[in-house]
């Protein structure tokens, strides 16, 4: 079991496309190649009804 092997996602600094790559990938757009990605906070969006 490896704790790290879980994908990320991130985004593209050129185009802002959505990468999803995992630890081992090296850290590069898919799309068009392009070195800087930025990593998408992937915190869940919760709601409360405040009643
Ligand atoms: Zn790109």
């Amino acid at each position: 079991m490896d704790p790290q092997a879980e994908p990320v996602n991130y985004i593209c600094g050129d185009y802002g496309i959505k990468n999803t790559l995992e630890h081992s990938n090296v850290i590069q757009c898919r799309e068009c190649g392009y070195c800087i990605l930025y990593k998408k906070c992937t915190r869940r969006i919760v709601q409360y009804e405040a009643r």
